[in-house]
């Protein structure tokens, strides 16, 4: 039976990705209750976060029935492979919608939200809306920022699903230039391109990451410039 189009597969999306949020926003507020030294607290947040989780995991089971695996030992080795080319599949399918769709409208709009939040600025002398322009540029910044970093996720799925049909991948190297080689923070994958630099943190065009001053962190994760590493590239064969 084809469920794609019922409202319950809808409803079954709509409480993956709700159930999926609060896993990570109990999560979020464990580690606020942790800085606040309140650890039964955050202990609390954290188990309520993993029981979302299974809920979470529960619901993509019905709305990936092909997914689900009882025995993994009575599958054969092409089996095993679909199943895990499929899970490919939809990972790339997810990222690319990100970086393609997803981000570069949020991006867009957040520049004219940004936009009108200046005028009226300018119009109301209001500190609020000075405020909140400056959160629509950071956010702008930030969706911009994140469009690199799931063409990147993208990239790395399509050649973990090439390797699964034994596609060697292409050889990656960093480059020699520190005007052009970008540099990728470990913890979120934000990745530093010299050739735009980190403006909105005061860091001009054409910086190479060696010479960004040591308090600089990352815009999108605030991971120190120590957690950069060179981001090696595909280089022609
Ligand atoms: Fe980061």
């Amino acid at each position: 039976m084809d469920l794609s189009n019922s409202n319950t597969a809808k409803n079954l999306a709509d409480a993956f990705a709700g159930e999926s949020m609060a896993n990570r926003k109990y999560l979020f507020f464990a580690d606020v209750a942790r800085k606040l030294g309140m650890t039964d607290l955050a202990k609390l947040f954290r188990d309520t976060a993993n029981q979302e989780t299974e809920h979470a995991f529960a619901h993509f089971r019905l709305l990936h029935p092909e997914l689900v695996v009882e025995d993994t030992a009575t599958l054969s080795d092409a089996e095993k492979q679909a199943l895990a080319a499929r899970c490919l599949e939809l990972a790339i399918e997810g990222e690319t919608y990100e970086y393609q769709t997803m981000y570069p409208t949020f991006a867009e709009q957040a520049r004219t939200d940004r936009d009108g939040g200046a005028l009226a600025e300018f119009q109301e002398q209001e500190a609020e809306s000075r405020e909140h322009a400056a959160i629509f540029r950071q956010a702008a910044h930030r969706f911009g920022l994140l469009t690199q970093i799931e063409n990147h996720h993208a990239q790395q799925y399509t050649e973990a699903l090439h390797a699964l049909s034994g596609v060697v991948p292409q050889a990656k190297a960093a480059g020699a230039d520190p005007a052009t080689q970008k540099w990728m923070c470990l913890q979120c994958a934000m990745i530093y391109d010299p050739v735009t630099g980190d403006p909105d943190s005061g860091i001009a065009a054409g910086t190479p990451f060696e010479a960004i001053p040591e308090d600089w962190s990352c815009p999108i994760c605030g991971a120190t410039k120590k957690s950069f590493v060179p981001y090696a590239e595909a280089v022609a064969a």
